[in-house]
């Protein structure tokens, strides 16, 4: 049995999600002519109490348009230093927007609306890049899964309104975040400009993002989604699995959660295990004690039992728990933490 925790975006479509997806209506969405797609947008919208969504094909690339929507050439905009669009979306933010990040040294890739407010270059200092937005990240992933505190959200969109700058929110995770802290979505639409969410990690699509907005926003952003060459035809196929996964994959990820603490609580217990970052949603990020074994070997000592995670550099490892990981999975995983 192959066990894979790499990342939560490798599960594949349920049987109720296919059967989904084989009956869609579909129409040419670059016409905006696909019932599927339409449904789901207006969906997700008022979900977030917004007024508009755009369906993307990945989580980058609403993140990007996000940006582009936001920023002009050479402006400046402030995010954690673990925050994916920094790091992760292969320096989209320079080579889409022409933009630079201004880093914030955060706690699990979160930051405090003082080190925002702190992070503002002054707007009439025409030596430093103009300070346009501020991008935040729930759940954090290289933090760990970590969940924000929403007040602090609330207090960041206050430096935000006052200073004139946009607030977005990469909500690659954000299900999992609404369901660990029991928070909904209209929430998060009140406080932020735009917000991505992904259909593809712990909702368990194949394919899919949606960025919220309002109307005008959103309109500009189908020319930016075009520039990106985001603009797909029958794509309805892909927004019924995301609507599917809406209707029976969100309160699920409770059951993500509390595996990841189990595993959590088995790696504290081992004496290889040096450190366990606090498990709060479906990632476990974890350093092995290299007195005793280096990360390369456990994760060869893994492989051998056909159970694969990675690791995210300076001897950290992660474990991610997600849809196809089944109950047989997690008890035969547990069993090999134990004879490790
Ligand atoms: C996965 C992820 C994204 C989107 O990545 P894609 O590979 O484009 O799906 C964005 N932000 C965060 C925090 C993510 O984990």
């Amino acid at each position: 049995m192959k066990i894979n925790l790499i990342s939560d975006t490798v599960t594949k479509p349920t049987k109720g999600m296919l059967a989904a997806m084989f009956n869609a209506q579909v129409g040419d969405d670059v016409f905006k002519e696909d019932p599927s797609i339409n449904e789901l947008e207006s969906k997700v919208a008022k979900l977030f109490n917004k007024e508009a969504a755009l369906f993307f094909p990945s989580g980058t690339m609403a993140n990007q348009a996000a940006i582009k929507l936001h920023t002009q050439p050479g402006e400046q905009l402030i995010c954690d230093k673990y925050a994916h669009i920094y790091n992760y979306e292969g320096g989209g933010v320079s080579f889409n927007s022409g933009v630079s990040c201004k880093l914030i040294d955060g706690h699990r890739g979160m930051m405090t609306a003082d080190q925002v407010e702190a992070a503002i270059n002054p707007p009439d200092f025409y030596h430093s890049p103009l300070t346009t937005l501020v991008s935040i990240e729930n759940t954090t992933n290289k933090g760990g899964g970590a969940c924000w505190d929403f007040e602090e959200l609330v207090k960041i969109k206050a430096v935000c309104k006052k200073h004139g700058l946009a607030y977005h929110l990469d909500g690659a995770r954000l299900w999992n975040a609404m369901v660990a802290k029991n928070e909904n979505p209209q929430q998060y639409g009140d406080l932020f400009d735009t917000i991505s969410i992904c259909f593809s990690k712990g909702l368990g699509c194949p394919v899919g993002s949606v960025l919220v907005g309002d109307k005008e926003t959103i309109h500009r952003a189908l020319r930016v989604r075009k520039v990106l060459g985001g603009g797909m035809r029958q794509a309805g196929y892909l927004a019924a699995a995301a609507t599917y996964a809406l209707d029976y994959h969100v309160n699920r990820l409770a059951e993500d959660h509390n595996k990841a603490i189990e595993i959590g609580k088995v790696l504290e217990g081992l004496a290889i295990i040096k450190k366990v970052e606090p498990i709060e949603t479906n990632i476990i990020i974890f350093e092995i004690d290299d007195r005793l074994l280096t990360a390369d070997h456990f994760l060869e000592k893994l492989r051998n039992h056909n159970v694969y995670i990675i690791g995210m550099g300076q001897g950290k490892l992660r474990i991610v728990t997600h849809l196809d990981y089944t109950d047989e999975m997690h008890h035969e995983f547990i069993k090999i933490l134990k004879s490790l």
